[in-house]
């Protein structure tokens, strides 16, 4: 069998299309432009890159951007303060506190001082809870975008084995809820488990979310899978930098049904998800029907 592949870069143009025409009507007919502030704190590089990225995602599709950048130094006094002072301003409906924050913050601290209603990156206890109890939520991006590819591409997920390989916060547990949600039977897998090829044997879907290049071979995906790669892994190959996932591509193509490629797969999804988020909570905000096909 070869794969078909999950083109997840086309999918998030279609995602931002539609947030973008709803964010038209939006403006059209309620006068309401929904704002996305993001906060920076300090200079790590790769933070800078996502930040200007999301900033300029969320001008082209006609919301409000704020940045607020600031130094690394920042006293978490200063940096709630700001917080509070989003939290209150009526023009942004979505709150993004760019990770990893420098060590002397307490990000637990720092998420959980978020209002929940703006909270896009659903990392708040309180959307982590509403998350696990089926209610209606603020779901992390990264999953949001699994869950919309593998709902795109199967229509119901109903009765399907889902092995979610990872545990983390910001994937591993909120994709596994939400396959759970979607009345998928669920295993979570993570570095204690055992026999974990045997475990992704069984699976109708994978989802890899690790962070170890390219650690699932193909002959540990079941014919005709459904494989959603997470990873995103910088290696160095023929004397060239190369991004791979968690998947080794090649190998497990060949027997998966269908399959996301690293890049180009689950990475744009991501972004796009956030503003389907800030749209979210605008319309949630404003008491107008939450928009279709955007949400969990
Ligand atoms: P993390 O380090 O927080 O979690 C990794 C998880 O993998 C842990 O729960 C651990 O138990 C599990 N693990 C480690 N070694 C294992 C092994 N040998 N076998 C099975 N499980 C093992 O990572 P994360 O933040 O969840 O991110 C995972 C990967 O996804 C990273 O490559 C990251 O860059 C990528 N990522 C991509 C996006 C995106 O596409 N937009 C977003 C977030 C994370």
């Amino acid at each position: 069998m070869v794969a078909q592949v999950i083109d997840g870069k086309a999918f998030a143009a279609k995602v931002r299309a539609q947030v973008a025409d709803q964010v038209a009507k939006l403006k059209e007919e309620s006068g309401i432009t929904p704002g996305l502030a993001v906060v920076l704190v300090g200079e790590d590089p790769a933070s800078q890159v996502y930040v200007r990225s999301k900033g300029k995602q969320t001008v082209e599709v006609g919301m409000n951007s704020y940045e607020h950048k600031l130094d690394a130094e920042t006293s978490e006094e200063d940096l709630l303060a700001l917080i509070d002072k989003l939290n209150n301003d009526p023009a942004v409906h979505g709150i993004l506190v760019q990770l990893p924050l420098p060590k002397h913050l307490n990000e637990d601290l720092v998420i959980n001082s978020i209002d929940p209603a703006k909270d896009v990156d659903g990392f708040h206890i309180s959307n982590v809870g509403l998350l696990g109890t089926g209610q209606k939520s603020m779901v992390p991006c990264t999953p949001l975008g699994c869950l919309m590819m593998l709902r795109d591409h199967h229509g119901s997920l109903s009765g399907m084995d889902a092995v979610v390989i990872g545990r983390s916060n910001i994937v591993g547990k909120p994709m596994a809820q939400l396959l759970l949600g979607d009345s998928c039977t669920v295993t979570i897998a993570h570095s204690r488990t055992k026999d974990l090829p045997d475990v992704v044997r069984r699976a109708d879907i994978v989802v890899a979310a690790v962070g170890r290049p390219e650690m699932v071979p193909g002959d540990w995906i079941k014919e005709g899978a459904t494989v959603i790669d997470v990873g995103i892994n910088r290696i160095e190959r023929d004397g060239k930098n190369k991004l791979v996932g968690d998947v080794d591509y090649a190998s497990a193509a060949e027997r998966a049904g269908a399959i996301t490629p690293v890049p180009g797969g689950v990475g744009p999804m991501t972004i796009a998800c956030l503003l389907a988020n800030t749209l979210t909570a605008c319309c949630r905000a404003n008491g107008l029907p939450e928009p279709e096909g955007l949400t969990a």
